[in-house]
């Protein structure tokens, strides 16, 4: 399997540091309000990560991070925090947020047909954990104390930004102002103090004194705690290389004397509303509730996003999102041949196709080139009947399909036995040459959402979903 590797710059064989056995870490969501579909691209990525490994054979454990606490408004140390907002303007506590949007994201993640992780583990869960490991760090002379927390002092290091490959004299020229008295510009918070003149509802005692954890610190601690000192594969959005990113591997390298924290860094771009940035001010964010709404299925999203390659910018629009779904609807017909096979059926090689969309998958997860592969598949066999001795290698590449793409074409259910009735009684019309009832059939049988077409291996049926 082949992958772009961040910190490289260069598409690699994906070997993970164990023989088989990948250890995963994903960034998980900040739980502070409603999702929206930008914030879901990312996972619906990482999921067709885990899937291929999965399908290349890869023993996988992955871990997510659920940020609970500490992500400040601006990724930056300054501004409020994410949840104490979330929890000023719905009048409830910071907790009462966390628990609120933990359950909907895990519903939001069942609609869309994620993999669950194999452990997903809150940054509140490991207080602790993540008070031991600054101690760690001021113990390696890494850390300052200022007037609002213990910072990590990134000019310790030479080769802080690595993965970014950030110009730090740059970064520090073009900064005018010292943010709170940092000594760096890239310096970063491990631990911020609770603000003297208010009562924050997450704060816990210190070493240092009352306060709450840095947003980078929880990704540290909870890969280390759950997967080690060194994993095979982070993943994330693209927009957490220049500091997320950056910091969890000063801090989790410093720690342990620089063993590399992990060896390949997974990074997907992001999506476009209507062709411009997502923006909530803009009014132009979407939920997954919006597409439903609106007459489609999430599947259909995944379909769009998947038409990206997760390193280049996606685009949603109505207008898009609809031909998705017809493609989406173009594969469901495909599906609906496992139903139809006879005898004097044509055979396909799907075996070849199976292995070429494997193919693309383990190419960089070649999404696109597998979406197209699929729709010559289904357009090679529009119109046609698959041959019964056939049957078995079909559903086998359905399955596949399935595996690698969170699709359901695999496990779609036959049509009732009243429906099958009514099309045995239209192929004794169309035999008895009365077209008039033949035409009732087919009207009575699409008010049941099923389309006939009359071809030279007989009637050929598919449903409109
Ligand atoms: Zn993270």
């Amino acid at each position: 399997m082949r992958l772009y590797n961040t910190i490289s710059r260069k598409v690699e064989d994906f070997v993970p540091i164990n023989d088989r056995k990948v250890n995963m870490y994903t960034c998980g969501l900040t739980v502070y309000s409603q999702p929206q579909i930008g914030n879901w691209v990312a996972y619906i990525y990482s999921d067709i990560l885990h899937r291929t490994l999965i399908e290349s054979g890869f023993k996988v454990y992955r871990v997510q991070n659920i940020t609970d606490v500490g992500h400040l408004v601006s990724d930056d140390d300054i501004g409020e925090d994410k949840m104490e907002k979330g929890a000023r303007i719905e009048g409830i506590t910071a907790w009462d947020v966390a628990d609120k949007y933990i359950k909907v994201a895990a519903k939001e993640s069942k609609i869309l047909g994620l993999l669950s992780p194999d452990k997903l583990v809150r940054a509140t869960d490991l207080i602790t954990q993540q008070i031991d490991f600054v101690k760690g760090l001021e113990e390696k002379g890494y850390t300052y104390i200022i007037d609002d927390g213990v910072y990590f002092d990134t000019s310790k290091l030479d080769d802080y930004g690595k993965l970014a490959q950030l110009d730090i004299d740059g970064l520090q020229a073009g900064a005018r102002v010292k943010v709170g008295g940092k000594k760096n510009i890239t310096d970063f918070a491990l631990w911020k103090f609770s603000p003297k003149d208010k009562k924050r509802d997450m704060e816990w005692e210190s070493p240092w004194g009352l306060g709450f954890p840095g947003w980078h610190l929880e990704c540290s601690v909870i890969a280390r705690e759950n997967l080690g000192d060194q994993i095979d594969i982070h993943t994330g959005g693209i927009d957490h290389i220049p500091v997320h990113h950056t910091n969890e591997i000063a801090q989790t390298e410093s720690l342990t004397s620089k063993k590399p924290f992990s060896k390949f860094w997974f990074h997907n771009n992001h999506i476009k509303i209507d062709g411009t940035k997502l923006s909530k001010s803009l009014g132009n964010s979407y939920t997954l509730s919006d597409i439903n709404d609106n007459g489609f299925s999430t599947e259909a999203f995944r379909l769009l996003v998947l038409s990206s390659h997760y390193q280049t910018e996606g685009n949603f629009s109505w207008k898009i999102l609809e031909s998705s779904s017809n493609r989406l609807s173009s594969f469901n017909a495909m599906a609906d041949l496992q139903f139809q096979t006879n005898e004097k059926g044509v055979n396909y090689n799907f075996a070849t196709a199976g292995l070429n969309l494997m193919k693309a998958m383990q190419n960089n997860l070649d999404t696109p080139g597998a979406l197209t592969q699929i729709s010559k598949v289904a357009s090679d066999l529009e119109g046609k009947v698959i041959n019964s001795s056939n049957s078995k290698e079909f559903r086998d590449y359905l399955e596949l399909i399935d595996r690698l793409l969170g699709f359901n074409l695999s496990t779609r259910s036959d049509i009732s036995t009243k429906q099958v009735n009514l099309l045995k009684e239209r192929e004794v019309t169309r035999v008895n040459k009365d077209w008039i009832k033949s035409d009732k059939i087919r009207e009575e049988l699409l008010s049941q959402k099923i389309i006939v077409n009359d071809t030279s291996w007989g009637q050929i049926w598919h449903r409109i979903d």
